[in-house]
């Protein structure tokens, strides 16, 4: 079975000017290892990427953008593009995250598209699925974990699964300081692990699938040494340079 390297990614959302992003840096970037493993990824909003890819050339965190359009230019204004984030120097994009579900109506079927676009431009898709809280009573997570899976990775070939990083995250954990059990986030995960080895055995055990909804420094040490959960997406917790570098270094 290939090793999967740990993977701490840190979502921004629509928080920092570039100033406040250098200053961040400035603290983030002395407190954590210089090492292959974890993969550390910054995902700043779109106005602070350049900044941020600048101050972190020779370091080894890397940098992904929030969103993307699925087409590689046209008339849809105020969007961007993959070829433009590429030229930009960013590595990856978070992809289908809920708020853009719930506040922007992305779609499964945009999805199918922003995906392999992404890939097709040389970027590294950062998936999110999870289900709300209403589905979850319902006992309808792993539906809704199996509808999205399909129909976000479908137009995605067998052979590229692995390069897709999948971030489970429960739509009633994030940022309501509610997280899911250690046992929760296994077995979602373990889920999404077999629909994807419906497809291709060796994408299974190399893609890497993150838990996210409300990791802090006292929670991520347990919830990232689960079996099968190759670490996590942080959202609020990760605005913090100590308390981001902290659950990196957890990781280690
Ligand atoms: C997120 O934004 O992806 C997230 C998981 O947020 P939080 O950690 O704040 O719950």
């Amino acid at each position: 079975m290939p090793e999967r390297t740990r993977y701490l990614a840190a979502n921004w959302k629509m928080h920092k000017t570039t100033e406040e992003a250098e200053r961040f840096l400035a603290e983030f970037l002395p407190q954590i290892p210089d090492s292959a493993e974890p993969e550390i990824v910054v995902c700043p909003p779109f106005t602070s990427l350049k900044t941020v890819i600048e101050l972190c050339f020779q370091s080894p965190v890397r940098v992904a953008a929030q969103n993307m359009h699925e087409a590689d230019q046209g008339a849809y204004t105020g969007e961007i593009s993959a070829p433009m984030l590429v030229d930009l120097g960013v590595h990856g994009v978070i992809l289908g995250h809920s708020e853009r579900r719930q506040h922007f109506a992305e779609s499964d079927a945009a999805l199918a598209l922003k995906v392999p676009a992404a890939l097709g431009a040389g970027l590294e898709p950062i998936l999110c699925v999870g289900e709300n809280e209403g589905q979850r009573d319902a006992d309808e997570t792993e539906d809704v974990l199996t509808r999205q899976i399909q129909a976000d990775l479908a137009e995605v070939p067998d052979a590229r699964l692995s390069e897709v990083v999948i971030a489970y995250e429960p739509i009633w954990a994030i940022g309501t300081g509610r997280t899911a059990t250690p046992e929760q986030a296994q077995e979602a995960i373990a889920l999404i692990r077999e629909l994807i080895e419906s497809r291709s055995r060796e994408g299974a055990e190399a893609i890497r699938i993150l838990y996210g909804g409300s990791v802090k420094p006292d929670n991520a040490p347990e919830l990232i040494s689960q079996e099968g959960v190759d670490g996590a997406l942080v959202g609020g917790a990760s605005l913090d340079p100590a308390d981001f570098a902290s659950m990196v270094n957890a990781a280690v």
